[in-house]
Formats: C-alpha cells, structure tokens, sequence
C-alpha cells in the first residue's frame, strides 16, 4: 500500500499543532506507520531539499527547519500521498482553503508548519532518509 512522509515543522511543533494534525490523518482513515521527534541536520535537509537549494530563500528555509524539532511521520493507506496534500492545503497560506491545516493555522509560506511528500516516488526516497527500515512498524 501506498505510503507518505508528513512533518510538522519546527513552528507546528513549538505552536503544540501536532494532535490537531495528527487526528487529521487519523480521521481520514489513514494508518500511522512511523513516528519520531527530532532535530534535522544540514546534510539530511540539503538532501530533502534537493530541488530547493538554489532557490534565493533556500538559506531561510534552512535555518527555519534547523530552528527546533521536527515531528517526523510517516501515514499509510490509500492515495495518501494525494490526499495528504489536500489534507495540507497550498504552500502560500494565503492561496490554501480554510478546513487545510495550512489554512487553519498558517499566515506565511516562509513558516507553514507542515511538509508532505509531492509523489509516490518522492514519498518513498523522503521515507528513506528520515527512518531506518526498524522504524516502520
Ligand atoms: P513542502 O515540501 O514543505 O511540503 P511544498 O511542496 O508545498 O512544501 P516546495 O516547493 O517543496 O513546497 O517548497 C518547500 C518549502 O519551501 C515550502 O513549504 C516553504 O516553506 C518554502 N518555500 C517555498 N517557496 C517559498 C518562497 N517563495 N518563499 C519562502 N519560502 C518558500
Ligand atoms: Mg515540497
């Protein structure tokens, strides 16, 4: 079955969003398969970021991601990598719908508290670097 990567970055997890978007997955039926808080380092985010880095807010992007913990996930269950990004609502929060996580609870794109795989492949190379084969259950 098709997996996805969601994190709640370092503003979702300091604001105490993390029940609220967890249940948001869990209400829609999808299945938790991996979970940890941690601290990103710059080698693992220049490689999450890959297509990002030379964009002129990589650095703000960076060090935002390095500014606390992450809430790392990973959620299993049908069309989860789509419906998860629906579940996120657009990357501008001023463009992502009321009833999206970002439209609820998000002003700027620079901080919009949650990162969620783009495709099924991509899903499965975000999967790989942010956990160890042992911490999928
Ligand atoms: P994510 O990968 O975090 O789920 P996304 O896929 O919706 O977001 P990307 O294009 O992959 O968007 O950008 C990754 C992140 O980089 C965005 O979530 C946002 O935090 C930041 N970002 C993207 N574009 C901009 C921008 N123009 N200005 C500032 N930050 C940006
Ligand atoms: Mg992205």
């Amino acid at each position: 079955t098709e997996r996805t990567f969601i994190a709640v970055k370092p503003d979702g997890v300091q604001r105490g969003l993390f029940p609220e978007i967890l249940s948001r997955f869990f209400n829609k039926g999808y299945k938790l398969v991996a979970i940890k808080l941690t601290m990103a380092n710059e080698p693992l985010l220049r490689e999450h970021y890959a297509d990002l880095q030379s964009k002129p807010f990589f650095p703000s992007l960076l060090s935002y991601m390095l500014s606390g913990p992450v809430l790392a996930t990973v959620w299993e269950g049908k069309d989860v990598v789509k419906q998860g990004r629906i579940l996120l609502g657009a990357t501008n929060p001023l463009a992502s719908a009321p009833g999206t996580i970002r439209g609820d609870f998000a002003v700027d794109m620079g901080r919009n508290i949650i990162h969620g795989s783009d495709s099924v492949e991509t899903a499965e190379k975000e999967i790989a670097l942010w956990f160890k084969k042992e911490e999928l259950v």
